[in-house]
């Protein structure tokens, strides 16, 4: 059991204090003060009181003068949401060295995978409480394994969290294009899992043929299920569709995995963006090298949303991504962790507070959207839950701040400000690893 930061022995007491009264009165009608209420696209409240009883809000209203020195000094925010991870990889205790060529950390990746096999259960078991434990309420997954029962929500009955799987689906030739849709087609079928919603990614555009791609959107609109595809990630990627050349094509070719005939040049990010475009949902993840003809494409679909992981930007040392044109462009953006592989930890949260680094200007209420409501709609998921709201069930989140009488832009800048997710069931107060990042980036 870890313990709150030892510079805020005030806070322990109050949040445990409150916790305590909370428990006690399960199922009667209970107030909850906090000095801020944050939501996606809404001016922040400040000094509120919430109203609940069983779960659901309400009512919520602004503090009496006399309920003001009974304030917890937190930010009250919804669960949030992380569109893009792979929890396989949880259990890396740091990311993969060298990340450059990108080639080579892919190495990595196929390398530890191979060895590490059968962990993998305990990996994303590990990954998915990490996530709730920073007040992670719904993650974009992407599955290498067809067992979604650990993805399952019943594991943790106390934390609603869910998961959106999207199946990875990987194949250059002719065959093994075959035998990826049966499989997705048998993964979309298989019997429900409780918190799982079944979702398909063509991996990326140097590892999926183009008749799987184009076969892949066509079951996910039969299926009306979103799909999630890593796109524009490097400038390799971009090389080996115009001209069949680079990087990739010697990495494809050391496994006897490249046919020119795939790659015959003259194509580029917007074919493949125009292939994608009709499925229902699309999450193009991070977009780091996305064209003004891309952008202007995005703005005229909306549909398909970006998901920019900032720290695993950060850490290949991508020149600056164009989220800020994107959201210029009326596109919508929202933020992924990536994985262990490419990030020190999982905490949605930090990747936030990287982008209000980069782009200060950005409102409170736009922020938030990136890991709340926008990111739910990305997924085809009901925004409700990632919102607080009178007469919506409650599920509350608290950002542990230093000094919650700052206004909140600095609250939400400062590093010290973390997720908490108050579990009921008296068990911990585990709070998610306070980790500085290095890594190299053009942008800073
Ligand atoms: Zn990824």
């Amino acid at each position: 059991m870890s313990s709150l930061p030892p510079s805020q022995p005030q806070l322990t007491t109050e949040i445990q204090r409150w916790r305590d009264d909370w428990i006690a009165r399960d199922g009667e009608e209970r107030l909850l003060r906090v000095r801020w209420l944050w939501n996606a696209e809404e001016a922040a409240l400040q000094n509120v009181c919430v109203r609940e009883q069983g779960g659901t809000v309400l009512d919520i209203r602004p503090c009496s003068n006399s309920e003001l020195t009974n304030v917890l000094p937190v930010v009250l925010i919804p669960p949030l949401v992380n569109a893009h991870t792979h929890l396989e990889f949880s259990a890396l205790p740091e990311p993969f060295e060298p990340a450059l060529p990108f080639q080579s950390w892919i190495q990595s990746l196929i390398k530890w995978r191979g060895s590490n096999g059968s962990t993998a259960a305990e990996s994303i078991r590990g990954g998915l409480a990490e996530s709730i434990d920073s007040g992670v309420g719904l993650i974009g997954e992407i599955s290498t394994n067809d067992d979604m029962a650990l993805l399952s929500n019943q594991q943790f009955p106390n934390q609603r969290t869910s998961c959106v799987a999207f199946r990875e689906l990987i194949g250059l030739s002719s065959a093994r294009v075959q035998q990826q849709l049966e499989l997705a087609e048998r993964f979309l079928t298989a019997p429900p899992v409780a918190g799982v919603h079944r979702a398909l990614s063509p991996h990326a555009p140097y590892t999926v043929h183009p008749d799987l791609l184009e076969q892949t959107v066509a079951l996910a609109g039969k299926h009306h299920i979103p799909v999630a595809m890593h796109l524009a990630e490097t400038t390799d990627e971009l090389e080996l569709l115009e001209s069949g050349t680079g990087r990739f094509q010697t990495f494809l070719s050391s496994m006897g995995l490249f046919d020119p005939k795939q790659f015959p040049g003259g194509r580029c990010i917007l074919d493949l963006l125009k292939v994608l475009s009709s499925a229902s949902k699309v999450l193009a993840v991070h977009g780091n090298y996305f064209t003004d003809e891309d952008l202007t494409f995005l703005a005229h679909h909306q549909n398909i949303t970006t998901v920019y992981c900032p720290r695993t930007h950060h850490f290949f040392g991508h020149t600056p991504h164009p989220f800020r044109k994107l959201l210029s462009a009326g596109c919508r953006v929202v933020l992924g962790t990536d994985s262990r592989a490419s990030n020190p930890d999982l905490s949605i949260w930090r990747e936030l507070q990287h982008v209000v680094r980069l782009a200060p200007d950005l409102s409170p209420g736009q922020l938030l959207a990136m890991i709340t409501t926008h990111a739910a709609e990305a997924m085809q998921c009901e925004t409700a839950k990632f919102r607080i709201r009178k007469h919506q069930p409650f599920s509350p989140v608290f950002l542990l701040t230093g000094n919650s009488g700052d206004k909140l832009p600095e609250l939400i800048r400062n590093p010290q400000t973390i997720p908490w997710r108050p579990s009921f069931d008296q068990t911990s107060y585990i709070l998610p690893p306070h980790q500085e990042f290095s890594g190299r980036s053009n942008e800073e």
